[in-house]
């Protein structure tokens, strides 16, 4: 197992599919790398006087669309043959899908090479074959009315069910193995859904929620079967991993049942729930029976005195109840997450750091946020990634960085280096393993909103792109009004589609968003 710190290369990675403009700046710039002696940028643009097919037609109205785990696979191949063929350093595809402007770019593709001639002649070679091969279809409407179906070099209308150049149907099984399909406009794919099921919680904790907290009315929450539908829509855009949350999800009845029925949708690999602990001495056992495959447990204290000052409920001994239960239940892998506060949480990390290692807990430490309830945080509170693994480090000794295979998930994880490093490793990968290890979540100093995979949807049916997102989009009345399951994926691609690029905390644009992270789903 590899130990040290890497970063994916960003550009070789890309053959996507988007439902909005194509950010051509951005997608130029994930293909640079140290190795090109040139990038190339090719971009196709949409014409307002179709020559040939529709001689000389004006059009008014362009439309692209394809079957998109087959036209995501085809252009997935080419990408991969031209990066063979021509030795590039890197190679990135982005088609547009739905309607597209005259004039707008409806593909782009970014190659980089050691020489000018190598990328030149791989955007080429790629626009071709794009244009040959990629069942992606064009519906031009005229400025006559007349809406005409062309595959780019045969005008074969779709519904004819043939690729025109390949022979395969776009329904083929070639197909099994869908590719994901919630990509934003910065080209990241998006495979993991949170999933709120209540507002309410057994807890205060001031960096989450007020006091004086009013829960929504619970007509206004989505019922499990709303809630598996909008999963099951979501798994086929490519949604691969769940995470059940809150507020508390233990306090909603029979959370152990939605499991299951989680568990059972196709497509869907993982399922994971976080909790506070204090209901899980009773629950572990069931939500074990129904499939769940991870559990993560929020702890920020284990003096009784700093629990009670955060969470302004007692239940320490509860928690470390629920830990023992979710152990002897055969949960492996458990992480505990620990949200660290400046002038608040010093003390604990030591403790809690003895405490995991002894029961071979993952311990997860996160930057506090400015989601509390009473809008009273300050970047003065964030107590750093940085400076609790210098803590750390200074106690247990030398922490060792553990290259993860999901390069999505935000955590950086280390192992004590008096540990068995390969163990943590396996441990991270969801296989049972002794040794704990220690990651650092570090939203606020070292945001990784480049690498973000994921979505949310709110309690009360909510989608939302970012934790800080200022807009939502409306699932709940969708499933309300009679919506059909392809107007939820609309909705979701849409929540997809406008995905900012980063959050933009520090920044003079950071707008905090008006729910605090109770309502929202952490
Ligand atoms: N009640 C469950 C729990 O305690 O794990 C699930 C919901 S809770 C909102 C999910 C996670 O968000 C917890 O680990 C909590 O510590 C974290 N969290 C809440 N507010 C936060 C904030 N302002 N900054 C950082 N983490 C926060």
């Amino acid at each position: 197992m590899a130990t040290s710190e890497t970063n994916t290369p960003r550009g070789s990675t890309a053959a996507l599919l988007v439902w909005g403009p194509i950010d051509t700046a951005r997608l130029l710039e994930s293909v640079a790398n140290d190795a090109a002696g040139a990038n190339v940028l090719f971009t196709g643009t949409t014409r307002g006087v179709t020559a040939g097919v529709l001689t000389n037609q004006i059009t008014k109205r362009l439309v692209y669309e394809a079957h998109e785990p087959l036209a995501c696979a085809v252009l997935t191949r080419l990408r991969d043959e031209a990066m063979a063929k021509h030795g590039l350093t890197a190679c990135a595809i982005i088609h547009r899908l739905g309607e597209v402007a005259v004039g707008e770019t409806s593909v782009a593709i970014a190659t980089s090479a050691p020489h000018r001639r190598e990328a030149f002649a791989a955007a080429e070679w790629l626009m071709e074959r794009i244009k040959r091969e990629v069942p992606i279809w064009k519906c031009e409407e005229g400025a006559n009315g007349d809406r005409t179906w062309v595959h780019p070099d045969s005008g074969v209308h779709p519904d004819s069910g043939v690729h025109p150049d390949s022979g395969v149907h776009p329904d083929s099984e070639s197909c099994s193995t869908p590719r994901p399909v919630l990509v934003d406009g910065f080209g990241r794919v998006h495979t993991d859904l949170r999933i709120s099921v209540t507002d309410r919680c057994n807890l205060r904790c001031t960096y989450c929620m007020p006091l004086d907290v009013v829960f929504k009315p619970r007509k206004e929450l989505l019922s499990y079967e709303e809630i598996v539908r909008v999963a099951r829509v979501a798994a086929g855009l490519g949604i691969r991993s769940i995470r059940i949350t809150g507020g508390e999800p233990l306090v909603r009845r029979e959370v152990a049942e939605l499991v299951r029925q989680l568990v059972g949708i196709p497509g869907i690999e993982e399922v994971s729930l976080t909790t506070n602990g204090l209901l899980l001495e009773e629950q572990a056992a069931d939500l074990r029976h129904a499939g769940l495959h991870r559990l993560n447990v929020s702890l920020d204290a284990l003096s009784e005195d700093l629990f009670e000052r955060i969470a302004r409920r007692q239940g320490l001994d509860r928690v470390l109840a629920g830990l023992a239960a979710a152990k002897a239940a055969g949960f492996q892998s458990i992480r505990i997450n620990a949200v660290s506060i400046r002038g608040l949480t010093e003390g604990e990390i030591v403790p809690l750091a003895r405490f995991c290692r002894r029961e071979g807990f993952h311990l997860r430490f996160i930057e506090f946020m400015p989601l509390d309830g009473e809008s009273s945080w300050s970047d003065g509170q964030v107590l750093s990634g940085r400076e609790v693994r210098d803590i750390l480090a200074r106690h247990f000794g030398p922490l060792v960085p553990v290259v993860r295979a999901d390069a999505g998930q935000p955590a950086i994880d280390y192992a004590y280096a008096d540990h068995d490093i390969a163990s943590v490793a396996a441990d991270l990968g969801g296989q049972p393993a002794q040794a704990a290890g220690v990651g650092f979540i570090d939203p606020v100093t070292q945001p990784f909103c480049d690498r973000c995979d994921r979505l949310r949807l709110t309690a009360d049916g909510q989608f939302r792109n970012c934790l800080f997102s200022t807009t939502e989009w409306d699932a709940r009345q969708v499933l309300r009004t009679g919506g059909s399951d392809d107007d939820i994926a609309r909705l979701l691609r849409d929540c997809v589609q406008l995905k900012r690029a980063a959050h933009g905390i520090g920044t003079p644009a950071f707008e905090r968003p008006a729910r605090a992270m109770y309502q929202i789903g952490g």
